[in-house]
Formats: C-alpha cells, sequence, structure tokens
C-alpha cells in the first residue's frame, strides 16, 4: 500500500485532500465529517498551533495570531508587514502545516500512512513559486511527485480529458482570494495551457469588503478605522449574507451590539449586490477577453466552459461568463472540490489506481413487478447504471387477503404477460382491510448484476427475499432488440390496455363507494346535482361495456368530480361527530 499518491488542492482558502479508492476518486473528510479544509493557522506564543476549521473558530477574539492566505506569499520575497503577519515564519512552513493537517486527515482515513502526493498550483505560478510548494510538500513528510496546474485538475475533474485531441476548454476560477481564467488545449492525451490571465488580488474576500464597507458607511462607520476584531465581526457577516444572496432574492444585514450597545440591521436585496459587485466581475470578464485573445480564439472556438472555486455559485458570476463564452457553463461538479478531485484522478492514473476503474454496466431491460390488474410497474427502468437499487409500497387489493405474490419482471411492455417472468415470491401479511396492508418492495442489483427483491410486510417487519443470480443484466443483444422493437411496435395498443386497465380498476373503486356515499348523503344534494350523478354512474358504467380506453377514463372522471361536493360534505359531517362526541365526553 506504500505506492498509494494521494491528490491535494492547496487553495488559498480552502484545502482538500483525495485518493483513489476502487477505481473511484473520493475527497477524505476529517473527524467533523468536512471534506474541506480552511487553509488556515493559528499560531500562539507558546507554539501551539491550529489548522484549520479550528484555527479559523480563533479569528474572532484572536484574529491577529490567524493566518490566512499564505499562498498568496508562497515563493514570493516578503515585505516587513508579510512577516509581520506570518508570525516570524516563512511561507513555506505554513503552507507546511496545512499540508500536514491534510496528510493527517488522509492517515487517520486510510488507516496507514501516506508518503506521496500531487499538489495543484496556479497556472500562473512561476517556477520559484512551484518549487516552494515542492518544498512545502517535503517539510510536511511528503514527496510531490507531481506538481499540476490547477485548470487542469478541473478539466480532470469534469472528464474533460475525454474530449479528444485538440479540444479546448476554458477554466473559469473565481474562490476566495484570487481569480484566474485558463484555456486549455488537449493535445495527444495532455492538456496544454494556452493561455492564462488572473488577479491574485481578487476573489471573495473583495466582495465581502465590498459589502462590508457599504453597510458599515451605512451605520456611519468606516470600516478600515475599525479593529481587526470588530472589522472581522462585519466581514464574516458580509460574508454570510453573500452566501444567502447567491440562493435569495434578499437578506438581512444584521450586526448586533457593534460599539457596545448599538445593533445594525439593513435589507439587501440581489439586485442592489448585483450593482455592487458589477465591478468586480466586469475585471473577471476583461481577463476571460483577455486570455481569449492571447490564445488566438474567439468565444465559440472554445468547446466546453467549466467553473471552479466557491464563488462562481453566484447567479451574476455564472450568467456573465456565459455570455462572455456564448455558452452554458458545466457546473455539474462541486465548485469547491473539483480542484481536488481533478488532483487525486490525476494522483491514481500515475499510481496506477485509476486503471482499476470499474466499468459502469447498465441494466438492458426494465425491471419491475406485476401490479394490479396485470400491469407492469417499473422499479429499475432500463438504461441505469448499476449497482443500483429502487423501491416502492404496495397494498392489498382484496380485504382479508392473506398474502401478495410478487412477480418479478423485465421487459418494456405495459402488461406483465407480454414481459419475462425471472422468478416470484409470495409475501404473507396479516390479514387487514382492503388497502391497508403495506408491503415494501426493493430491488438492489449489484455490480456483478445480481438481482436482490426484498419484500417486508411493514406490519410485522418480516422479509421475503428473493434472489435471482442470471439474466438481470446477462441477457443477449438480439433479445434485448426483440424486447425493444416490439415495445415500439406496441407502443399505441399497449398504452390504450394500461389506460383501459387503470381506469377500470378506479371505476371498480369507485361505483361501490359512490353507491355508499349516496346512501348517507343523499338527502344533502340538491336535485340537479343528484341528477348529475346518477348520469356519471350511468356512462361509467357504459363505458365499462364498451373497450374504448380513453371514453372510460373521462367518464371516472367525471364521476370523480360530481361526487366531489358530496364526499367533502360527508368527510366534514364525519368530523363535526366527530368533535361533538368528543364535546360530549
Ligand atoms: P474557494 O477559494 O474556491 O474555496 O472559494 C471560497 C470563496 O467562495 C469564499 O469567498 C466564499 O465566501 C465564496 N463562496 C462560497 N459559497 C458561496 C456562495 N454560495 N455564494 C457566494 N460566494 C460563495
Amino acid at each position: 500500500m506504500n505506492d498509494i499518491i494521494v491528490g491535494i488542492d492547496l487553495g488559498t482558502t480552502n484545502s482538500a485532500i483525495g485518493v483513489v479508492d476502487s477505481g473511484f476518486p473520493i475527497l477524505l473528510a476529517d473527524e467533523e465529517g468536512k471534506r474541506i479544509m480552511p487553509s488556515a493557522v493559528w499560531l500562539n506564543e507558546d507554539g501551539m498551533v491550529e489548522i484549520g476549521r479550528k484555527a479559523l473558530r480563533r479569528r474572532a477574539l484572536d484574529g491577529g495570531r490567524v493566518i490566512t492566505s499564505v499562498k498568496r506569499l508562497v515563493g514570493r520575497d516578503l515585505d516587513p508587514a508579510d512577516r509581520e503577519n506570518l508570525l516570524g515564519k516563512s511561507a513555506e512552513e505554513i503552507s507546511a502545516l496545512i499540508l500536514g493537517e491534510l496528510k493527517r486527515v488522509a492517515e487517520w482515513r486510510l488507516g496507514h500512512a501516506v508518503h506521496k502526493a500531487v499538489i495543484t498550483v496556479p497556472a500562473y505560478f512561476h517556477d520559484g513559486q512551484r518549487q516552494a510548494t515542492k518544498r512545502a510538500g517535503e517539510m510536511a513528510g511528503l514527496e510531490v511527485v507531481r506538481i499540476i496546474n490547477e485548470p487542469t485538475a478541473a478539466a480532470l475533474s469534469y472528464g474533460l480529458d475525454q474530449l479528444g485531441d485538440r479540444s479546448r476548454v476554458a477554466v473559469y476560477d473565481l474562490g476566495g482570494g484570487t481569480f484566474d481564467l485558463s484555456i486549455l488545449e488537449m493535445q495527444e492525451g495532455v492538456f496544454q495551457v494556452l493561455a492564462t490571465h488572473g488577479d491574485t488580488q481578487l476573489g471573495g474576500d473583495d466582495l465581502d469588503r465590498t459589502m462590508a464597507s457599504a453597510m458599515a458607511r451605512r451605520a456611519g462607520i468606516e470600516l478600515e478605522q475599525l479593529n481587526q476584531q470588530e472589522r472581522s465581526r462585519w466581514l464574516m457577516e458580509a460574508e454570510r449574507v453573500k452566501c444567502s444572496l447567491s440562493q435569495r432574492d434578499d437578506e438581512t444585514f444584521v450586526l448586533p451590539f457593534y460599539e457596545r450597545e448599538k445593533s445594525f440591521s439593513a435589507l439587501l436585496t440581489q439586485a442592489q449586490w448585483n450593482e455592487w459587485m458589477q465591478p468586480w466581475i466586469a475585471r473577471t470578464i476583461a481577463c476571460c477577453h483577455k486570455a481569449l485573445n492571447d490564445a488566438r480564439l474567439l468565444p465559440n472556438e472554445v468547446d466546453a466552459v467549466v467553473l471552479v472555486g466557491g464563488s462562481t455559485r453566484i447567479p451574476a458570476v455564472r450568467a456573465a461568463v456565459e455570455a462572455c463564452f456564448g455558452k452554458v457553463a458545466d457546473v455539474s461538479q462541486h465548485p469547491d472540490e473539483a480542484i481536488a478531485l481533478g488532483a487525486t484522478i490525476q494522483a491514481g492514473m500515475l499510481s496506477g489506481a485509476m486503471k482499476q476503474m470499474v466499468l459502469l454496466d447498465i441494466t438492458p431491460l426494465s425491471l419491475g413487478i406485476e401490479t394490479l390488474g396485470g400491469l407492469m410497474n417499473v422499479l429499475i427502468p432500463r438504461n441505469t447504471t448499476i449497482p443500483c437499487k429502487a423501491g416502492e409500497m404496495f397494498t392489498n387489493a382484496v380485504a382479508g387477503q392473506k398474502a401478495m405474490r410478487i412477480r418479478v419482471l423485465q421487459g418494456e411492455r405495459e402488461m406483465a404477460r407480454d414481459n419475462w417472468e425471472l422468478g416470484q415470491v409470495d409475501v404473507p401479511f396479516a390479514p387487514a382491510p382492503k388497502g391497508q396492508a403495506r408491503i415494501g418492495v426493493q430491488f438492489r442489483l449489484d455490480e456483478n448484476g445480481i438481482l436482490e427483491v426484498l419484500a417486508r410486510d411493514v406490519a410485522t417487519g418480516i422479509d421475503q427475499v428473493l434472489v435471482i443470480e442470471h439474466s438481470a443484466v446477462d441477457v443477449s443483444d438480439a433479445k434485448v432488440e426483440q424486447m425493444v422493437s416490439e415495445s415500439v411496435e406496441h407502443a399505441f395498443s399497449d398504452m390504450a390496455e394500461r389506460v383501459w386497465t387503470e381506469a377500470k380498476l378506479k371505476a371498480e373503486e369507485l361505483l361501490p363507494a359512490v353507491e355508499a356515499a349516496l346512501a348517507i348523503g343523499h338527502e344533502w344534494l340538491s336535485a340537479e346535482e343528484r341528477q348529475s350523478i346518477d348520469a356519471s354512474v350511468a356512462a361509467v358504467k357504459a363505458a365499462l361495456l364498451q373497450t374504448e380506453a380513453r371514453v372510460l377514463k373521462q367518464a371516472v372522471q367525471k364521476l370523480d368530480q360530481a361526487t366531489e361536493a358530496l364526499a367533502a360534505k360527508i368527510v366534514e359531517q364525519a368530523m363535526e361527530r366527530a368533535i361533538e362526541q368528543q364535546l360530549m365526553n
């Protein structure tokens, strides 16, 4: 197990670590279940250290000793102010603490030591910054087997390496502290960076500051003049409101007890917020144009646009990028996790773990059970990726019924009899009035195509299990083709039969119910209402004698409507009676 390689996204704001497990890239969660770790370090004078979320928790009380955004300083000459912010450490040492914590989480999760890693860096990092990142890894006890570009990692996580040679991908990455736009081109199986433009001082933090300053000004305060502790309270609230406005039309900015007894509260709309953000968004779009220009490409020559970084959750950001490239952006991956996942995929490719990737199979035909009226009830539709599971609740059709037969079917036809039976099992249950028994049926199809059918009487919790070893997935192409073409050929008549059967079942349920309702509530009906119900009943009975599905369905619907008021009245009366009863007791 020693040649396992982890993938690490060492981000400005957040970091994450992952590994390929059984062919799948996964990110590893810490003890709190979090896969994303803030890139923050708290150091006190006595050499105590806290990293990640624990470090951030110190921000409100001991903000001056919490180091964030160290990535901006890695591999650079530091000025005295930076040195002071780093509390006498080097940027590499602080990065090494973050990497060490990620390594610890991975080792704890995996249960063994980790020695090798792939680490991502921004595409614009120069050699000195790459070397410094590598050294930080080594300080944390990791052999850095490769440094890869963040946009490349993002593209890998989106599976864009599958797009084929010469395909071009734009990766728009707006995180907490930095922005960059990279244009990649796949050349002989490897992504090359055609152009990259960015702004190392532009990100979600700037948005927080914009909002906090504007709000503070409304309260008559200059944010820059506050002490660090007070300022971070305004900034934290701004970040909360910002994230909320990515989902809501408005949000209230609330800061209780600033300056001892004063409290501040103001409503901010998404429209207003979009306006405040506009200059920042415009700056990122200008970078997109520059990068396209450098790559000598028109926006429509880019095949895919992917968004990464937490700030791309902002709807106005997404809209601006889509307008710039004239293309809907791919946002199917988690924006905070895409880079770490890509690093993990790269690590898996290097260690060979990715080769064990399981080829996902799909179900060639639908799987289901027969239900009332001889209908096919599909639980797992055709073309579902396996392994998979699905379930549904069923009930008894007849009062006093003691068992339910579950017939497991495969095929695309509407009627059970036209599909293939894979097996059957009888599920006994305690006799109950019609519709009162509850039988849960679950289909579980594992990666080997073995279908396990579990049927449970909810009342007793007793399970019946039927295992179908073969044929659930293992069907010859010719048979699949025959089944599918027959289902297409008979689609019309099949559907008519289903509609007919369903309407007939409904009619058979409704007619006795209407009769019972009339017996109770006939005196509440006007002559007109009575006439309408009688006519509807007659229409349903007449329709049952023909075999025109549509006519029966309409007649049943009409009867349902005609008796709606009566049914409501009966329920109302019953309730009143129950209440009276209660009052009398
Ligand atoms: P990253 O550096 O990619 O982890 O991104 C972190 C940044 O994304 C921070 O500035 C967050 O405030 C921001 N962010 C996260 N979620 C949202 C959201 N729902 N709306 C706006 N910004 C967000």
